[in-house]
């Protein structure tokens, strides 16, 4: 099946359109190959490419490179993130491993910036976990008490001053941290593309159809051509289970999002004239909503099992209404028509949220599924999963490994009616923060 996507993300529209796309068009031969140019896939390839100068590596993607997830996301690099009801030393100690990760994928992401110069519009201004309902204080003090005793820097802050903050009277209570950076995505993304090694060749537009090991060697099937490997990296996150890779063990969910235009003068001074923020829910299926640097503010308010090849023009028509009285009920002052575009994206969940890093048969490796915090761990885990296949070891690896792997999902039709109903659950849970 082709990656259909639709081309109105805000993030994708900003950056200059590329050119010199290449796509699979004859019988190619590698020493390594790796499928999916996302954040893990681009990470992977770049390491790959700096090891070994005089190999071949090639990264191929079924559309064009980054502009799946990795360019559609709300662009929170995440240090940490809200887990209800931490209440033993094994869930704390969990929780450690969890964000040991995130920590390592902050820097991972720094450096990258650092070495390159990129300007991905890098913001450390910390996030909030808000909610409107006041009873959620409960649920916010238990994870001040995680915070604290893991050492990161936070507050609680109620209405006044979040509608000074935030420009919105809407939520009642927050928790603010002081870790994590706002950035955006589109144009992390496109710098590691451009930064690619020169030894990386890159095919774009051309969906791996099926593989198969045959003695030490991979053999890769395109539309128009085909790929003998050596190793082989799989880096396509909310699609594994479209090629038979760890189904049992990961399911695609589909995202939606909207963003305005940037905000008149009139409109910004109408809202307090806030500095850049971004919020995060207190209840998993609540609104993440940001207001970035040129004054836009981006929103996502759904998540569902939705077929992740294609969402049509009017499906997303109908997510992009949600997403409007999302904005009104926490701006009623601004006008109705100032969304300018409406996206959907892929991510990738495992039943106990942790990820997958393994090999998974001799030369052949797979990293993903990160759900909301692929920009760091994404990035992280390419570079890493490189150095696993290249048979090195390192501390990040060890961190890594240190967390326990996803655990097995019961199968369809069970598996998705299961899904539905969590969804449709926490949803209810969320309704006020939708
Ligand atoms: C709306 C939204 C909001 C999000 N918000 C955040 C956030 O704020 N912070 C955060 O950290 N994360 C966020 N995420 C998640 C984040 O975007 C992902 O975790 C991250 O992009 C994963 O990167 P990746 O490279 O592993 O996968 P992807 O970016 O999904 O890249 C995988 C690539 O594989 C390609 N592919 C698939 N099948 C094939 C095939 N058969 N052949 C060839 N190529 C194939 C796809 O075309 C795609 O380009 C969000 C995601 C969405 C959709």
């Amino acid at each position: 099946m082709k990656v259909v996507n639709d081309n109105s993300c805000s993030w994708v529209n900003d950056l200059n359109p590329r050119t010199n796309i290449k796509t699979i068009s004859s019988d190619l031969n590698c020493e390594w190959l790796i499928i999916g140019a996302g954040y893990t896939g681009l990470s992977a390839a770049r390491k790959l490419g700096q090891l070994y100068p005089n190999q071949k590596v090639l990264l191929v993607d079924a559309q064009l490179a980054g502009e799946g997830a990795s360019s559609r996301n709300s662009g929170y690099l995440v240090d940490t993130t809200l887990n209800d009801g931490f209440t033993s030393n094994k869930e704390l100690e969990n929780y450690k491993k969890k964000a040991d990760i995130y920590k390592i994928g902050i820097e991972a992401v720094k450096k990258f910036i650092k070495e390159y110069q990129v300007d991905c519009d890098w913001n450390e201004c910390g996030k909030f976990f808000a909610s409107s309902k006041s009873e959620d204080k409960d649920i916010l003090e238990n994870f001040s008490d995680t915070l604290s005793k893991l050492g990161f820097e936070h507050n609680l802050l109620f209405n006044k001053e979040l509608t000074k903050k935030l420009g919105t009277n809407f939520y009642n209570i927050a928790l603010y941290t002081k870790g994590g950076i706002l950035l955006h995505p589109g144009k992390l993304v496109r710098a590691m593309i451009d930064t690619l090694p020169e030894n990386v060749n890159l095919f774009e537009n051309s969906s791996l159809l099926n593989w198969k090991k045959v003695n030490s060697t991979i053999n890769c099937g395109f539309k128009n051509g085909s790929v003998k490997t050596k190793k082989i990296i799989f880096a396509i996150n909310g699609f594994l289970k479209s090629l038979g890779i760890k189904t049992n063990y990961n399911f695609p969910i589909t995202l939606t999002a909207s963003m305005t235009r940037p905000l008149t003068d009139k409109e910004f001074i109408s809202i307090g004239e806030p500095k850049e923020w971004g919020v995060l829910p207190v209840r998993p299926m609540g609104a993440t909503i940001r207001l970035t640097k040129d004054r836009r503010i981006l929103i996502r308010n759904t998540a569902e099992v939705h077929n992740p090849y294609k969402m049509s023009k009017a499906e997303l028509e109908k997510r992009s209404i949600k997403q409007k009285i999302g904005i009104k009920k926490r701006f009623p002052q601004l006008p109705n028509d100032i969304i300018k575009s409406t996206w959907s994206g892929i991510v990738s969940r495992t039943r106990n949220s942790s990820q997958i890093f393994e090999k998974i048969d001799d030369n052949i490796f797979v990293a993903g599924c990160y759900n909301g915090s692929g920009i760091g761990v994404g990035t992280l885990f390419g570079e890493q999963i490189a150095i696993k296949a290249s048979n090195e070891h390192t501390n990040e690896i060890e961190t890594i490994e240190a967390r326990s792997k996803p655990t097995w999902l019961p199968p369809q039709p069970f598996l998705d009616l299961g899904i539905k109903a969590r969804l449709m659950y926490e949803r209810l849970r969320a309704k006020s923060e939708i």
